[in-house]
């Protein structure tokens, strides 16, 4: 089972009876032509040399494997190693991808890019990668989203991005990504649709999984030399999923190394208060491709909740509904209000301030640690905390 799951997706882009491409017609052209281009750079050793170059002088990697030595004590049970993808430039993982498709698209001749965001945290990225390459930018993002997350709206403009506010929905990341899909229908001969998670119509999932899939390439080597064996739990939280599938990726034929995806538990487990996709949710269609969605008795997609605005979707990347319905990853859920403890736990004892997301991982690794002595669990901090201090401040007011 193990290496048939590594080699998916099919060549119609399913994951079992996941992904696919539930789109307008008009967009199958667009998508034959991003995955035949995809495929080719795959496979030319220039691409993958040049992205190798770009991720190491402008992003940053490798990102270190670090022992959280004192967290671990603290803990009295597992050791606790972290990957750290809050190191890379723009503070989280996001930017493995866009230098990726960044990359391809510089190749097609397209010139205009479109992207959606939640937190910021993609359009930041986008932003970085659009002046990076020369690429006129347009950000969608909910009119809720741009207020809740200012700083990032600013950051956006300064590297030149045009960020469009949308008035829709919720206002919020569904709305912005609705929104990006109808640019791109109107807009796709000159114009590439730059997806932030391993979401979406095919080839998406497997496209940005395999942008981020360094990721555990570099951790299982690391971990490797620095303690000789395989770590024996992989955690990482799960929004659309790209954080996590690029951690577990390599690991996939590891039949000993568990992997744990952690999702937003919110405020409770009613729907509409969390974006537990998996102990909430059924399969439907959302945004081009079939997979775990939180939906109520009629089909309509449910608003979700959560303090890290990254996690907070309706759906869930395909690959992970197959690995859940395999039973080759386990999906979990952590509150609100166990991240912010985990936020807390983790800054006081290592001086790293986790983004709210990555917080998610960590407090599911201080839940198991202290009753697994002997084990080795590897943690994805996908992001680190800088953009979460306007949330920190209204969750910790003790500190002033
Ligand atoms: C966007 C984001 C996530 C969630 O997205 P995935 O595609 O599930 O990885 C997690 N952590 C951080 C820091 C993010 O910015």
């Amino acid at each position: 089972m193990a290496t048939t799951t590594a080699a998916l997706p099919d060549a119609l882009g399913h994951f079992g009876p996941y992904g696919g491409r539930y789109v307008p017609e008009i967009l199958v052209a667009p998508l034959d032509q991003l995955e035949a281009a995809y495929r080719q750079a795959q496979a030319d050793p220039a691409f993958q040399a040049e992205l190798d170059d770009l991720s190491q002088r402008f992003a940053g990697r490798p990102t270190p494997l670090y022992h959280a030595k004192r967290l671990s004590r603290h803990l009295g049970g597992a050791d606790i190693y972290l990957k750290r993808e809050d190191l890379l430039h723009t503070g989280a993982h996001k930017i493995n991808n866009c230098l990726g498709q960044g990359l391809l698209v510089s190749r097609m001749g397209k010139k205009r890019i479109i992207a959606e965001t939640g937190a910021g945290q993609h359009g930041v990225a986008t932003a970085a990668a659009c002046a990076l390459f020369g690429f006129e930018c347009i950000v969608y993002m909910g009119e809720e989203d741009m207020r809740r997350q200012s700083p990032n709206v600013f950051r956006m403009r300064l590297m030149g991005a045009e960020v469009v506010g949308v008035d829709a929905g919720s206002r919020t990341l569904k709305d912005a990504i609705s929104e990006a899909m109808r640019d791109w229908v109107a807009n796709f001969e000159t114009t590439h649709y730059l997806l932030g998670s391993a979401l979406g119509p095919h080839p998406y999932p497997m496209m940005v999984r395999d942008f981020h899939a360094v990721i555990g390439r570099e951790a299982r080597q690391q971990f490797q030399e620095l303690t000789g064996g395989l770590p024996d739990i992989l955690l990482a939280c799960v929004g659309g999923g790209s954080n996590s599938i690029g951690l577990f990726h390599r690991f996939l034929g590891d039949e000993s190394v568990k992997m744990v995806g952690v999702e937003a538990g919110g405020r409770g487990q009613a729907l509409g208060d969390h974006a537990a996709r998996f102990s909430g949710g059924s399969p439907g269609v959302l945004h081009g491709t079939y997979s775990y969605l939180l939906q109520d008795d009629d089909g309509q997609i449910a608003l979700t909740h959560s303090v890290s605005a990254g996690l907070d979707y309706a759906t869930v990347g395909p690959e992970h509904s197959w690995l859940h319905d395999q039973g080759r990853a386990e999906y979990v859920s952590c509150s609100d209000e166990d991240a912010v403890e985990a936020v807390k736990l983790l800054s006081r004892m290592e001086g790293i301030i986790p983004a709210l997301e990555s917080a998610h991982a960590v407090a599911e690794a201080v839940r198991r640690a202290p009753a697994a002595k002997g084990q080795k669990f590897l943690v994805n901090l996908s992001g680190r905390g800088d953009k979460d201090i306007g949330i920190f401040r209204e969750t910790l007011p003790d500190l002033g």
